[in-house]
């Protein structure tokens, strides 16, 4: 089926694969965020992730992120699916039935109620010393570019929100 996105995909193409490639980067920093906050919570012998962890491990994103070696392999598998997604409206209607029964499902595994206090990991895998090093620093840090000062201000906004200073 014909939609109007796919007319402006093919008239303006250009704008869009950089869009689309911000976007899948966008992802990677994101996932990358997420899995390791559980890294850190589990090496910590902790259940539940915390705001802390999450700040935690944004913070060491914003130093490691260039670093990872299969960044471009990763940023490009999400961009093949977004195109593939945005090229199917139909299959788009059905992915979106499925994230919510998902999304239903992952609220009742993880509880909100329960709470777990913070504690700084103490193991020495690469993940928990690099999130503790750059822990440490970020307090005397200062971006030295665009996006650095767009990722800072964003953690600084949430460690302000939660509390997390
Ligand atoms: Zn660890």
């Amino acid at each position: 089926m014909k939609t109007g996105f796919d007319n402006t995909f093919s008239n303006d193409k250009d704008i869009d694969n950089s869009k689309l490639n911000i976007l899948s980067l966008l992802t990677v920093f994101m996932e990358n965020s997420v899995s390791n906050a559980a890294i850190y919570t589990k090496h910590s012998n902790r259940t539940i992730i915390t705001s802390k962890d999450i700040s935690l491990s944004l913070k060491r994103e914003v130093f490691e992120f260039l670093n990872s070696d299969d960044l471009e392999i990763r940023a490009k598998e999400i961009l093949d699916e977004y195109i593939e997604e945005f090229n199917n409206e139909e299959e788009d209607e059905e992915d979106e039935e499925d994230d919510e029964i998902d999304e239903k499902k992952m609220n009742d595994n993880y509880s909100t109620e329960e709470t777990e206090e913070f504690v700084e990991s103490t193991c020495n895998c690469d993940i928990c010393i690099q999130m503790n090093k750059y822990n440490n620093i970020w307090k005397d840090w200062k971006p030295t570019n665009k996006i650095e000062e767009i990722l800072y201000n964003g953690i600084v906004k949430i460690d302000n929100d939660f509390n997390l200073n």
